[in-house]
């Protein structure tokens, strides 16, 4: 008989939010959902605390129609935006690591592909990367360029037949397992910034990759240092259409914009989970959602989990009909990696000492909230943004 999987998960929507979403729409976030509930919730802590990537969900994600995110050729899954954010929200709510291996394979690694690559490049690598035979990786960030990305320093020299890459690069999440990876580098002599595509990296000369330990959270996802030393990737391995930092931008941007949905997620995770707990503990006789203080907790996370839902909800409206800006992504990566952040700690502090431990998924939460604060652009960086389209003055240098 199959295992009864508990309902941790009502779907909080004080703003019926839910009522500007189609049928369609629904019905692939209910997919999304019940996978959280059915593979992610019962299975990841132990992942979680040991630090390990757990392949048995990851490679589950498959059967759900989510992965190319909103690419359409080669079996890719076609989404809308509002469908890419839903989806995100939904993994958000399970579990950060599988939240990032998801937008780091579909969105950063598929996406650069389908928005940068010719279309010899886009078929020679999405139909495997769809059905996840072939898992992606993005490496931009560096040991000394983190915030001001688009300073790279890692070089690529032509050579015959293609390019020799020299750097290192450092957090990317997924190399160790990756099977696409594509190393952001500037040309030595144009200085072109340019997209490579190393194949196997794992077993490619001049190649190292060595996972992160230590993180304290978003842990059942690997981060890797990589060094390059004289690494060889063929020239029809360069993404065809980039040439300049802002072509790339278009990917951090659609990324931005699914961090925003998974902050979003990831908070209401954690209230619903404190709400539901709050409802069953008791102390001095009544469950502890009737005092006063708790309940100020519920409501102070639930405002904000519903002012994420209905920003990120307009922010989908603004990219459905091109209206986006750069600073109206970043204002919603600001504010939701920082309320994820808010919410996530009262929800840990309305269980008590059993907030403190994994097993209730909250500390795991609150803990992948630290990570969400800082990649895609730091909290910092996405101010200055917003700062500087409100006031057409660039604060960062
Ligand atoms: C778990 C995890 C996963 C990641 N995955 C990937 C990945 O897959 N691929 C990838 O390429 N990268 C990845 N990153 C890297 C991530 O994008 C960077 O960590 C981030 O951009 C910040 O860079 P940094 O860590 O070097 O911090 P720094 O840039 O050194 O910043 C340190 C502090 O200084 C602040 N700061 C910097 N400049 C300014 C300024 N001008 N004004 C005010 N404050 C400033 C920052 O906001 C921050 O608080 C990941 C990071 C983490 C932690």
């Amino acid at each position: 008989m199959e295992k009864q999987i508990e309902k941790l998960y009502s779907g909080f929507d004080l703003y019926q939010v839910d009522m500007h979403f189609s049928d369609k729409q629904k019905a692939l976030r209910q997919e999304v959902r019940d996978f959280v509930e059915r593979e992610v919730m019962p299975k990841i802590n132990p992942y979680w605390e040991k630090a390990e990537f757990p392949w048995e969900i990851a490679r589950k994600m498959v059967d759900l129609p989510i992965i190319g995110g909103g690419l359409f050729e080669h079996g890719a899954a076609g989404l809308d935006f509002v469908e890419m954010g839903m989806v995100m929200y939904e993994l958000g709510k399970g579990d950060g690591s599988i939240s990032t291996f998801y937008g780091v394979h579909s969105g950063l690694a598929m996406g650069s592909i389908g928005m940068l690559g010719d279309d010899e490049q886009k078929a020679r690598w999405l139909p495997d990367m769809v059905k996840l035979e072939k898992i992606g990786a993005f490496g931009l960030t560096e040991p000394d360029v983190g915030s001001n990305a688009a300073q790279v320093k890692t070089t690529a020299r032509k050579a015959k037949g293609g390019f020799i890459l020299n750097g290192a690069k450092r957090w990317i999440g997924n190399a160790s397992i990756a099977d696409i990876l594509i190393i952001w580098a500037r040309d030595d002599e144009s200085g072109d910034f340019g997209g490579y595509v190393i194949e196997n990296p794992n077993d490619t000369e001049g190649v190292g990759i060595n996972d992160i330990w230590g993180k304290v959270g978003k842990r059942a996802v690997l981060n890797a240092d990589i060094t390059l030393e004289n690494v060889f990737v063929p020239a029809e391995n360069r993404l065809a259409y980039v040439n300049r930092f802002r072509d790339m931008a278009l990917v951090l941007g659609a990324g931005r914009y699914g961090v925003a949905w998974e902050a979003a997620g990831v908070a209401a995770g954690a209230f619903e989970l404190a709400l539901k707990y709050t409802k069953e503990r008791e102390q001095f006789g009544k469950p502890i959602a009737g005092f006063q203080l708790i309940q100020h907790k519920l409501v102070e996370m639930a405002t904000e989990v519903t002012l994420m839902q209905t920003l990120c909800l307009q922010l989908s409206h603004l990219i459905n009909r091109g209206l986006l800006s750069e600073g109206s992504v970043s204002m919603a990566k600001y504010n939701n990696a920082r309320k994820a952040r808010y919410v996530t700690q009262l929800a840990r502090e309305c269980l008590g000492g059993n907030g403190i431990v994994i097993d209730n998924h909250i500390a795991r939460l609150m803990l992948d909230a630290e990570i969400i604060y800082t990649y895609e652009g730091t909290n910092e960086v996405n101010l200055l943004l917003v700062g500087r389209e409100l006031t057409g003055l660039n604060a960062f240098t």
